[in-house]
């Protein structure tokens, strides 16, 4: 097995979505799903762990199989696949959530294999944070563990985010989150709250206004890509996620300047992701997009030093 494999785990879904341009019913979703096609675009053999119900088509099945993806750890339970029905207004940083059914999802136990276990780059991509921990606690030697959540589990599992937090390499959290966790409406304060409680890093996702990372030590802004296409939202943490540690593990580089490529990948994946419903847009998208888009943003953040030296 190579040694930069990577190892996502999370929802699977059918997801039922409302946007302003559009309305689609049942469509393949979750988080796991998001983030193991976005990372795919980097590595083959994915290894993608989640459950589904006995109603899920397998033609899904087939479909993450075409992208290399190793679905070995898709657990087919009897029971209904987990389901989220939600709208977005025009502002499409804001989901709605109208229904959340868990499903098979409730009683998720986590089984690594030992493929699973021996996964270097790890994604616990937005679950419950008990679950998290018990596939961290089985992972043998991780280089880099990037961990999501939602408002949800800081609301009901606060105790064990905080266990999370410590335990993580990388925190990714969306900015409402960052300051409903910390409870300040300041993000580098609530970023250098969460690194105080043993955070390494912390990615904060600002929608279509890019990133913010944050490390003891370091600041970094990514820039926002002025989206013109815009018809969903859904997935776009998570490809982001994908994207950022796809490319992590193809290069095996966890210096900070790659850390910063990282998450312009990871920007540039969910950039793309949102351009459709679905995982539509990953479907037909091109290595050679990614590498214009990446250059297009890492543009738009160049500007020279001042060139006057004197004020008077
Ligand atoms: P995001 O990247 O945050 O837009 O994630 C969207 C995906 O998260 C959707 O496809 C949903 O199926 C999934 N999702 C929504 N709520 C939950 C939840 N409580 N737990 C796990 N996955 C969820």
């Amino acid at each position: 097995m190579d040694e930069n494999s990577i190892l996502i785990v999370g929802s699977i879904a059918l997801d039922t979505i409302k946007t302003p341009f559009g309305e689609k019913k049942e469509i393949l979703g979750g988080s796991a799903v998001y983030a193991g096609l976005s990372a795919s675009f980097y590595k083959k053999n994915v290894n993608l762990l989640g459950v589904v119900g006995s109603d899920f088509p397998q033609k899904h099945i087939k479909f993450l199989e075409s992208y290399g993806i190793n679905t070995e750890g898709i657990e087919k339970q009897q029971g209904k696949t987990f389901r989220w029905d939600g709208y977005y207004e025009y502002d499409m940083n804001q989901a709605h959530t109208v229904k959340t059914k868990l499903n098979v999802l409730a009683t998720f136990n986590p089984k690594l294999l030992p493929r699973h276990k021996a996964c270097k780059y790890v994604f616990l991509a937005n679950f419950d944070p008990d679950l998290q921990l018990e596939v961290l606690s089985q992972l043998k030697d991780p280089k880099i563990v990037a961990v999501d959540t939602m408002d949800y589990w800081i609301k009901n599992k606060r105790k064990s985010l905080h266990k999370i937090v410590k335990a993580a390499d990388v925190i990714l959290m969306n900015d409402s989150e960052i300051r409903q966790f910390m409870e300040t409406p300041n993000i580098p304060i609530a970023a250098r709250r969460l690194i105080e409680l043993g955070a390494k890093s912390v990615i904060v996702k600002k929608g279509e206004h890019g990133a913010l990372f944050f490390t003891e030590s370091t600041h970094f802004s990514a820039p926002s890509y002025p989206q013109e296409f815009f018809r969903d939202p859904t997935g776009a943490g998570d490809s982001f996620a994908g994207g950022f540690i796809g490319y992590l593990a193809k290069t095996g580089d966890l210096s900070q300047e790659n850390f910063k490529k990282s998450i312009i990948i990871g920007s540039v994946m969910a950039s793309f992701n949102v351009e459709d419903f679905s995982v539509e847009r990953l479907k037909t998208l091109k290595h050679k997009e990614i590498v214009k888009r990446f250059e297009m943003i890492r543009r738009f953040s160049e500007f020279e030093p001042l060139s006057i030296s004197n004020w008077m």
